[in-house]
């Protein structure tokens, strides 16, 4: 049996404000009655974690009006829109968003910006980011103070120290994006500011998870797919990460080794069948890529144009394939596809099902639904915000932010 150790009251006193604040960031808005129910902590106990709270400038509590004939009102626990915040950055082939987001996922501000060339380079983005930090700041109230940065990259990506590995369709490799991008911030801001990185995929499928289509479910397979096609896993309510970080790499899993080239080295991996670039190959569009010239062959099959159409059709039954292979593997209750595939589902979930009635093992395949994103195109922004937001979650009235994983 394990050896005791006496656990001393303030560490006991630290978890549970810790608690305290992860229920309220999870649910936004909460009554001091559902923290006790939820915590199994006592009512007096629930009363001073929250006063913590307030104290550190994170909650603010309110009695709900309406309510003062039906016996003592619960108060309401509430993140203070002054409170701490964090910078989310969701870059992509052609864009970077940076967000400012509070406590319970609120999104303050946020800003989009196209990137081609030389703003597409590790210190072109590393600026971009610095110049929206700043702005971002100035529109949200004097009190509020940053508490880290957390970025969504579509790329390989070690998680211990936001080193991008490879990041194909941005062209980095080897970038050590995470420090690059803390320096520039403490040079230019003056403030040291953690910064953490994560791939795009991984980050949706946690933002899905805690507050999208896959709330309350514990086997989840998120799948991004625009240019380049990522996973995110959840199996039994845990992250997958793999041994190094690096799993979900669904967009290389071989459909045909005969098939197209892959950038990966590899040949007819489903990225070849499924990327932007298949799609606009079977629509007869040449020498054209990016956002919305996609959009654009969606309309067109809105509208039923025939070749817009049977190129939907194809991408959806090759990823059907695909999706038979997870849910035989992993047997997944929800798999969600974002990116621009979300509007191959929207167009070809009848294709993409009758391929998994086809090829998915019975059991597995009964129980698994094809959705959409709840948090739409901002799956992978809300996810980054999640990684900045853990140090202080975690060490809520920590002076020096612990480490997050
Ligand atoms: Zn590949």
């Amino acid at each position: 049996m394990a050896q005791r150790t006496a656990v001393r009251p303030e560490e006991i006193r630290r978890h549970n404000v810790s608690l305290v604040l992860r229920h309220i960031h999870q649910h936004g808005e909460v009554t001091r009655a559902e923290l006790t129910a939820a915590t199994g902590l006592n009512r007096s106990t629930i009363g001073a974690l929250v006063a913590d709270l307030v104290g550190l400038g994170m909650v603010e509590e309110y009695v709900p009006p309406g309510r003062d004939r039906a016996g003592r009102p619960s108060h309401v626990v509430a993140p203070r829109p002054d409170g701490p915040y964090v910078i989310a950055v969701d870059i992509a082939v052609e864009r970077v968003v940076t967000a400012a987001v509070g406590l319970g996922g609120r999104v303050y501000s946020r800003r989009a910006t196209v990137i081609e060339g030389a703003a597409r380079s590790p210190a072109g983005v590393t600026e971009q980011i610095v110049a929206d930090a700043i702005w971002l700041a100035s529109q949200l109230p004097p009190r509020a103070r940053p508490v880290g940065i957390g970025i969504s990259i579509p790329g390989i990506v070690r998680r211990r120290d936001g080193f991008v590995e490879h990041a194909p369709n941005l062209n980095w490799r080897a970038v050590p994006f995470a420090d690059l991008l803390r320096h520039r911030i403490a040079e230019v801001l003056g403030s040291d500011l953690d910064v953490w990185a994560g791939n795009d995929a991984d980050l949706g499928a946690v933002a899905e998870h805690q507050r999208g289509a896959a709330f309350g479910l514990d086997n989840v397979i998120y799948i991004n797919g625009s240019v380049g096609v990522g996973g995110g896993i959840i199996a039994d309510g845990a992250q997958l990460h793999g041994f190094g970080g690096y799993a979900g790499e669904i967009g290389h899993m071989t459909l045909d080794p005969a098939g197209p080239k892959c950038h990966c080295g590899s040949t007819g991996c489903i990225e070849t069948y499924i990327g932007e670039h298949a799609l606009l190959r079977a629509a007869g569009v040449e020498d054209e890529h990016g956002p919305a010239v996609v959009a654009r062959v969606f309309a067109e099959a809105d509208a039923g144009d025939e070749q817009a159409l049977a190129a939907v059709h194809e991408v959806a039954v090759w990823l059907g394939r695909g999706l038979a292979n997870l849910v035989n593997v992993f047997n997944p209750q929800v798999v969600i596809i974002g990116g621009s595939l979300a509007g191959v589902l929207r167009l070809g979930q009848s294709s993409i099902e009758a391929e998994l009635d086809r090829r998915a093992m019975s059991a597995a395949r009964s129980g698994v639904r094809i959705l959409p994103p709840g948090l739409a195109d901002d799956s992978g922004l809300i996810g980054a915000a999640e990684l900045a937001f853990q140090s202080l979650l975690a060490a809520p009235d920590s002076p020096v932010p612990a480490v997050a994983n």
